[in-house]
């Protein structure tokens, strides 16, 4: 396909930077974050599970942003959109190949593709979840270990072991003529039936992250939208964007302005999550015109694409 093959050269331009940013994002951090981390740990890996699924690991720590990787076909880069009937799949033994570690995981919102895959994998790991009351009593019909889970709202600041995370109110993007949220609305009080087909899996309101590690931090939406006063000063090393937010005026623009035009973006979620994890990803939003866009309102800020399970030294 075109696309592989206009994939290659930035995969590759990417790599070369691999070892050469630490000078960079040093000097960065300089600037300093809103949240300094006590552990001035350098050195964090950062790697790629397709959608909006990452993992961070220092020497010490592992955390997971939205890790998803049970991938199973809802028809959602079709015409037609995600089957809202598509029944959940989890599948244990792909998690665990690809997921062997977490001591603290947060959830961005509570769509399919973001939270699935946290009840099974909180139960294996005994990780420390972060999501709204919503999702996390979606995760309870789903079996999550009730002590793990951590109920933020926005405005927190945790300090782990060697970093910080910052949590942020947001929304998620909207879509469609009159500007709605997939599968909206919130969950609050009692716990629910367990969800069995993907539309039950509501959004349940939008969180944004701040995850510093004292030498490097790194900004995750989760969905292409961001409270631009909420996060009024923060200065992360790395921005998430993802294409999308066509219902955002300037959405890429006023991104990078609210984070201070960070050092580094990396592509996000662009990625057709109805193909498998363990092939290149097939690219399922314009990623190209998202590039294009930070080079024109940011030329001083490397763009990185990060392919499946690859990752990146910060
Ligand atoms: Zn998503």
């Amino acid at each position: 396909m075109n696309e592989q093959r206009d994939r290659t050269p930035a995969l590759r331009r990417r790599n070369l930077l691999k070892g050469t940013g630490v000078a960079a994002v040093a000097a960065a951090a300089a600037g300093g974050g809103v949240a300094a981390a006590q552990n001035d740990t350098a050195g964090v890996t950062l790697r790629w599970l397709g959608t909006n699924a990452w993992e961070f690991t220092t020497e010490t720590a592992t955390v997971l942003i939205d890790p998803w990787v049970s991938r199973f076909p809802t028809g959602a880069y079709t015409d037609g959109g995600a089957d809202p009937e598509t029944r959940i799949e989890v599948h244990e033994d792909v998690i665990d190949e690809h997921l062997p570690k977490a001591d603290t995981i947060l959830v961005t919102h509570g769509h399919w593709d973001h939270i699935a895959d946290v009840p099974y994998l909180a139960g294996r790991t005994g990780a420390t979840v972060l999501g709204t009351e919503t999702h996390l009593n979606l995760m309870r019909a789903m079996g999550a270990p009730e002590g793990q889970l951590s109920q933020v709202a926005g405005g927190e600041l945790y300090q782990f072991d060697g970093y910080t995370v910052e949590v942020f109110r947001s929304s998620h993007s909207a879509s469609g003529e009159h500007k709605r949220i997939t599968f909206g609305g919130t969950l609050p009080g009692e716990v629910p039936q367990r969800p069995k087909k993907i539309k039950d899996l509501v959004e349940g309101g939008s969180l944004t992250y701040l995850i510093d590690f004292g030498g490097v931090s790194f900004f995750n939406m989760g969905s292409a939208s961001f409270h631009e006063h909420e996060i009024a000063g923060i200065r992360p090393t790395v921005l998430f964007l993802q294409p999308g937010g066509g219902h955002t005026p300037r959405f890429v623009e006023r991104a990078l302005e609210a984070t201070g035009f960070p050092p580094y973006v990396v592509a996000s979620h662009w990625d057709d999550f109805d193909r498998p994890l363990t092939e290149p990803a097939v690219k399922g939003g314009d990623w190209e015109a998202l590039r294009d866009r930070v080079a024109a309102a940011s030329p001083d800020t490397e763009f990185l694409l990060i392919d499946h399970l690859e990752s990146h030294e910060f």
